[in-house]
């Protein structure tokens, strides 16, 4: 089956209004008329609104980094996946290695921010994959159908998108080899549908983005630290398209 690739980008704490600006106009022009491909920006909440108004009518979708597993109530701080629908986000990232490791997102709580985000409209980036020490020790596969399983065994992924993240790629400008990537995709491909998108990410640069797309079962990119880069970006979303 083919899938359309999808290319996000997942800018993290970075970002202000200005700069926020000038980096979408530079995506417009650069991505703007692109077809083959699939594409978003993901900016901190505090400019959802920004975002989404810059890129309205544009090829270039939205998405969260984050959402609560709860609809609404007494969670101070938290953000519903509705309220983030309701600013105009297409995606929304749950499970990212960073929440995680920093903020102690257990398997359960992410599922359950899968089924929030999903629950909204919003289409969901599962994030998974293994740190450098459960890698070294063998345990690639088992850590990440683990993430996976706990949402297949209570949720339907259908047209979700699941992306690969290997702790020890992400930010370190250490990278997987398109073969290493390949490996992990075809053992998470045998797990969910056809329909099902599944994007590698870490460390993801223009030089590297071709021969990680290339592969069978790679079907486009998150990437971090080169989605702040309008160039980065653009020169890795067209790698997408070709
Ligand atoms: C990420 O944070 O999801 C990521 C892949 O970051 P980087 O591209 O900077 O490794």
């Amino acid at each position: 089956m083919q899938r359309t690739r999808l290319v996000a980008g997942n800018w993290k704490m970075h970002g202000g209004r200005a700069s926020n600006q000038a980096l979408l106009d530079a995506l417009l022009d650069g991505i703007g008329g692109l077809k083959g491909a699939e594409c978003a920006v993901c900016p901190p909440f505090c400019y959802l609104q920004q975002v989404s108004e810059r890129l309205r009518g544009s090829p270039l979708a939205v998405g969260a980094q984050n959402v609560s597993e709860h609809a609404q109530g007494a969670y101070t701080g938290e953000v519903s996946a509705a309220m983030v629908k309701e600013l105009g986000c297409r995606y929304a990232i749950v499970g990212h290695s960073e929440r995680r490791q920093l903020y102690g997102e257990s398997d359960p709580q992410v599922a359950a921010k899968f089924a929030a985000a999903q629950g909204a409209g919003l289409t969901p980036i599962l994030c998974v994959g293994e740190t450098l020490q459960e890698r070294e020790a063998g345990r690639t596969e088992e850590v990440v159908a683990r993430q996976l399983d706990e949402v297949l065994r209570n949720y339907s992924i259908g047209t979700a998108v699941v992306a690969y993240e290997p702790v020890w790629a992400i930010g370190t400008g250490r990278n997987a080899t398109p073969e290493q990537v390949q490996a992990v995709h075809a053992f998470l491909r045998k797990k969910v549908s056809q329909e099902t998108k599944i994007v590698y990410g870490g460390s993801v640069k223009p030089q590297n983005a071709a021969a990680i797309f290339a592969m069978p079962d790679v079907d486009g990119g998150l990437i971090g630290g080169a989605s702040l880069v309008a160039k980065d970006f653009i020169d890795i979303v067209k790698a997408a398209t070709t």
